[in-house]
């Protein structure tokens, strides 16, 4: 059970990390730029899901900020592995292109893994290929996942100390769960990974110094998963449509409802932050909190390819 007299938690502001992030990014660009060099980022949308084109216009409208070339390939809903394939041969072939990312989900008729192993690994921006992910595992110098990075960047520049931390991860997706528990054993942590088959999630949680809530299950990780005093990092990104579940997610609060009854919904975490935040010493807020990190590292990762494939 949790004490409500507890002080509440600093929430971490991911916002304005990855703002800075961004400016350092954008110093990076110059230099580069300096050197001969224009990193490029090149995106690939297949099919039009509104929720996917408004993410990869973000990462376009970011990448202009910071001075990086961006392009956009549009393709249809209809289109084959092979025609997808041609197109990923392409962009590896272009010198003008240090990052190719696939946006995702892509159509049921596509093969995902075949797509995504097709990137060439020095241009894979998001860090799913699995020669990164041997490599990562290895702890060599290479590119890794956007979201997991961003999540140690959070931790690091919050001075939350990791090494020798119980550190706790929900979700053992390739994208988020298993590269992130690799990245915090490399930083010293002691990994717990939970999952869906987990018994006494609960317990388990409670030991954690450090929680990271990557499930997809609204408000699951409550009061009760945590430890006092814990920081809580929330990758979940859920819409909450009904009101009832509105209502016991986030009581009263009066921008919520604002934003909730001028779109129809609202983000919700894993985490059930009304209440944890009575528990957790820090906790990531959503929107606002994981987020914003996952596009800074993208331009991160853009860069980096970009040094990395001159040897830089
Ligand atoms: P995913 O591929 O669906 O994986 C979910 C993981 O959670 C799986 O490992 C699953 O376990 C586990 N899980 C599901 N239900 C559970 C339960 N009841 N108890 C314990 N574990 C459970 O999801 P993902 O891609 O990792 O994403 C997770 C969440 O993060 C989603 O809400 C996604 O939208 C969000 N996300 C946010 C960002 C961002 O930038 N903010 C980026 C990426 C993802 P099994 O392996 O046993 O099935």
């Amino acid at each position: 059970m949790y004490d409500d007299s507890l002080m509440p938690a600093t929430f971490i502001n991911g916002s304005a990390i990855a703002e800075d992030i961004k400016n350092e990014a954008a110093e990076e660009v110059i230099a580069l730029k300096d050197a001969g060099i224009e990193p490029g980022l090149t995106v690939i949308l297949v099919g039009e899901d509104a929720a996917s084109s408004s993410y990869v216009n973000m990462k376009a409208r970011t990448c202009q900020k910071l001075g990086i070339r961006s392009r956009k390939i549009t393709l249809p809903g209809s289109v084959t592995t092979e025609e997808l394939l041609s197109q990923v041969r392409a962009l590896n072939a272009d010198d003008r292109v240090d990052g190719i990312l696939i946006q995702l989900p892509l159509p049921k008729h596509v093969s995902k893994h075949i797509v995504l192993e097709s990137v060439s690994p020095s241009k894979d921006v998001d860090g799913f290929h699995s020669s990164n992910l041997g490599s990562l595992l290895l702890g060599h110098e290479t590119l890794v996942a956007c979201t997991p990075l961003g999540v140690m960047e959070l931790l690091r520049r919050s001075n939350v100390r990791i090494e020798g931390a119980n550190a706790v991860v929900l979700g053992r997706s390739d994208d988020v769960g298993k590269p992130l528990a690799i990245l915090l054993m490399h930083a010293n942590a002691t990994v717990t990974v939970g999952h869906s088959k987990s018994r006494n999630l609960a317990e388990i949680t409670r030991r954690a110094d450090i929680l990271v809530a990557a499930i997809g299950r609204t408000a699951m990780v409550t009061a009760d998963h945590v430890k006092p005093g814990a920081v809580v990092i929330d990758v979940g990104t859920n819409q909450v449509s009904d009101r009832a579940e509105f209502d016991r997610l986030f009581g009263d609060d009066p921008s919520r409802l604002e934003d909730f009854n001028k779109r129809g919904y609202v983000w919700a975490g894993d985490v059930d932050e009304r209440h944890v935040k009575n528990v957790a010493s820090m906790i990531t807020p959503v929107p606002g909190g994981v987020g914003p990190m996952t596009i800074a590292m993208l331009m991160k990762n853009t860069i980096k390819a970009a040094r990395m494939r001159r040897g830089m």
